[in-house]
């Protein structure tokens, strides 16, 4: 088995309680809840309760932790994209009355998939902005481009100052595997920018413990940037037919996956150090992250 490095102390969150989750309150009405792996938001209002998501990894806790703050009903569902591990327990929040709100894009993929753990919406909107007043509570969805899956949405509560932006990046930490299964690398790039753009002072992300700041944001887009630059080195200096030359003339397949692992490799080893030091996972993440920035540069 591969040993990687511990992740560092700065990288971590709070321990979770044996409860299996942890409410954070963000000010305003609204509260983060993590289990350690999955992370979202809820927004307590006068009457109700609004919910980004219902992440699987937190299950039925996600209404352990409601009820810990209020005693009021959950009133609107927001979906933030159509991925299970964000919204595989959101059948368990689906009572009759509660609206569900999704992009458009989002229901289609959802009625694809056939899962009875993620209801349809009961409300969807196409184009790219959909605001809603749930009890004089603001609360702005808006669909800016296909950075994590087509129909994701930044959720902007702008009273609040808190931005969910699921699956954006990891808070303190590299992304995740191929930059979290970005649909679309360049639009991933572009959304760093996008998210920078709102007004918030903390950023819930999707996953494990953290919540972040824009300075967070920040971080991420410049690691970003540190692995576009090594790629785009890597894939001017590793010639193709040079890195293939070991592997026979008539299977091309071995020789693209030769030279890609090459491009990789020469990218890692061009990556500015000491990044180890601003976040963690990056020896876990380095080649997934590296391998998916160079095919963009390469294709995109
Ligand atoms: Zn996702």
């Amino acid at each position: 088995m591969t040993a990687f490095a511990p992740i560092p102390d700065f990288a971590r969150g709070p321990d979770i309680p044996s409860s299996g989750y942890l409410v954070t309150e963000l000010g305003g009405g609204a509260y983060g809840i993590t289990s350690g792996v999955d992370n979202t938001v809820f927004l307590v209002t006068r009457k109700g309760v609004v919910v980004v998501d219902a992440p699987l990894d937190l299950d039925d806790r996600l209404l352990q932790g409601i009820e810990e703050v209020t005693p009021k009903p959950v009133t609107h569902l927001i979906y933030s994209h159509a991925h299970a591990d964000h919204i595989g327990a959101a059948h368990l929040l689906a009572r009759d009355g509660v609206q569900i709100v999704a992009h458009e894009l989002t229901g289609r993929f959802i009625e694809e998939a056939r899962d009875s753990r993620r209801p349809l919406p009961t409300e969807t909107f196409s184009g790219t902005r959909h605001e809603l007043t749930v009890d004089g509570e603001r609360i702005v969805p808006e669909y800016k481009g296909d950075w994590h899956q087509a129909g994701n949405l930044f959720i902007h509560l702008p009273e609040q100052r808190v931005l969910a932006a699921i699956d954006s990046f990891s808070v303190r930490n590299a992304p995740f595997f191929r930059l979290l299964f970005a649909a679309h690398v360049p639009a991933y790039f572009d959304a760093m920018d996008q998210m920078l753009e709102y007004d918030f002072d903390t950023v819930v992300s999707g996953h494990m413990d953290l919540f972040g700041t824009p300075e967070d944001v920040q971080t991420n887009r410049e690691y970003l940037h540190d692995l576009r630059s090594a790629a785009a080195e890597a894939l001017r200096t590793v010639d193709l037919r040079e890195a293939g030359a070991g592997v026979p003339d008539n299977n091309k397949q071995a020789q693209l996956k030769v030279w890609m692992d090459r491009v990789v490799a020469r990218a890692a080893e061009l990556m500015p150090t000491g990044w180890e030091k601003r976040i963690g996972g990056t020896d876990i993440f380095l080649s997934d992250n590296l391998n998916a920035v160079a095919w963009s540069v390469f294709i995109d």
